[in-house]
């Protein structure tokens, strides 16, 4: 039952105390004494009590507060009301806390909770046997001081977040892990490390076969294609059936030739070649050549082609690269846009950016496909792709080549059109001539 205190009780109170004891000194002809005396007992009496709370507060390690009667016992009540009422609320906070941490631990990622300055808040027992990051010992420390590889530095350092980073684990190196962070909260960062050796050692074993397959493949092509051209090459001996073979023979050996070829160069990219030196490349130098080759693919349509070029930009980057991402985009603009077709390759500075660019008025691409262009091997009209002898690598190549050049494929599209692919440099990689 709630209790309060009013001034008229207290005031009350006193004046019947002080009564009495006046009364009492009437009668032993020492008024004033006796209710000095009265004054004091009450002064000692609330003193006891302060004593008693102080030392409950302050002392004893006892949740309950001390026992006593009248008005100290109806306040020291309503303190351990609010004890308990406190005591209840944290032990449903712990209740919740424990369930969620309880969840943390059982997820199999590593999970580490972090301040927006990225100090340590909270981390799973994985994180320890992931990442090495050891809670609470680690508590505070900053995530970039303990995980010091490089690719996590580069990582922080250019915030694409929504991209996971690869990382091999501080702790066995044998141990591949993929880090994602998340917004957790308003104030803290989640982030989870997840062990992804089986996929990566899987992707590698499939890229090695690949690369394996294509190598081997290289020898018996290049016999067949030494017999089919002794072949051709004996005029007269075989009548006009036989040599259309042997033609289609030799078309589809040079088809599979540049098939082998860019599967070699895409298992090559695909590896990050981060190793590989970069150099300043002269883009206008390197773009003009790819021209020359451009106007002799052209023979045959008759493409307006038009050039555009800054002569004071180049790019930090590796050469065969570089040069096979820009001749793919040129190549595959002649082959997909019809005869008289016009084609603007420019290459100019794009704010502190440099921008590479291809457009054409050819067939376009259609919404749902342009997304899905960069995939190996995807191709949106495969007969027309036949046709023109491609194999749907390429734009899988130029991906993978931008991927570790700091750069990215932009592709603009209107279907029946004309096309627009660009390829857009960061700053870090853009250099004055
Ligand atoms: P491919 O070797 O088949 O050309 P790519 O990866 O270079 O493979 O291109 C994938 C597909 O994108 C092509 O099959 C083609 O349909 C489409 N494509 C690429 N460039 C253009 C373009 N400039 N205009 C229209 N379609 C294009």
């Amino acid at each position: 039952m709630p209790f309060r205190l009013s001034i008229r009780q207290v005031v009350s109170r006193l004046i019947l105390i002080f009564s009495i004891s006046a009364l009492l000194g009437f009668l032993v002809g020492h008024i004033l004494l006796v209710m000095l005396l009265a004054a004091l007992a009450i002064i000692a009496y609330q003193y006891k009590h302060i004593f008693l709370l102080s030392t409950w507060l302050w002392k004893t390690k006892s949740i309950s507060p001390p026992d006593a009667q009248g008005t100290w016992g109806r306040l020291f009540d309503g303190l351990d009301r609010l004890v308990r009422k406190y005591r209840r609320k944290q032990k449903r906070l712990n209740e919740r806390l424990r369930r969620f941490r309880d969840g943390a631990e059982a997820i199999p990622d590593a999970g580490i909770v972090m301040g927006q300055d990225l100090t340590i808040q909270w981390a799973n027992k994985r994180a320890a046997r992931l990442l090495g990051v050891r809670w609470p010992s680690d508590q505070g420390q900053r995530i970039d001081n303990l995980l010091r590889a490089p690719e996590f530095a580069e990582y922080l350092e250019k915030a694409k977040f929504e991209l996971p980073c690869m990382l091999a684990s501080p702790v066995n190196a044998e141990i591949q892990l993929e880090l994602r962070f998340m917004d957790y909260g308003q104030e803290h960062i989640l982030l989870l490390a997840r062990d992804v050796s089986k996929v990566h050692r899987v992707e590698e074993m499939r890229r090695d076969f690949v690369a394996n397959v294509s190598h081997e493949l290289k020898t018996p092509l290049t016999v067949v294609r030494g017999y089919v051209e002794m072949i051709q090459a004996t005029d007269g001996e075989f009548d006009a059936h036989w040599q259309q073979a042997f033609n289609t023979i030799e078309n589809q050996v040079t088809r599979m030739d540049r098939l082998v070829e860019q599967l070699l160069v895409l298992s090559r990219v695909e590896v990050n070649t981060e190793d590989e030196t970069k150099q300043v490349l002269v883009v206008p130098d390197m773009l003009n050549q790819l021209m020359k080759d451009a106007h002799w693919l052209n023979q045959e349509k008759h493409h307006e082609i038009t050039a555009d070029f800054d002569d004071r930009v180049g790019v930090l980057g590796v050469d065969t690269e570089i040069k096979s991402a820009f001749a793919n985009l040129i190549s595959n603009a002649v082959a997909y846009t019809q005869a008289n077709g016009k084609i603007t390759i420019s290459w100019q500075r794009f704010g502190n950016k440099a921008k590479f660019t291809v457009k054409d008025n050819g067939p376009g691409i259609r919404p749902e496909d342009v997304n899905r262009l960069t995939e190996r091997f995807y191709r949106v009209d495969k007969s027309r792709s036949r046709n023109t002898g491609g194999s749907g690598l390429g734009l899988a190549i130029v991906k993978h080549v931008l991927h570790h050049h700091n750069a990215e494929l932009i592709i603009s599209s209107e279907w029946r059109k004309g096309s627009e692919f660009s390829i857009v440099f960061a700053e870090s990689s853009v250099v004055e001539l």
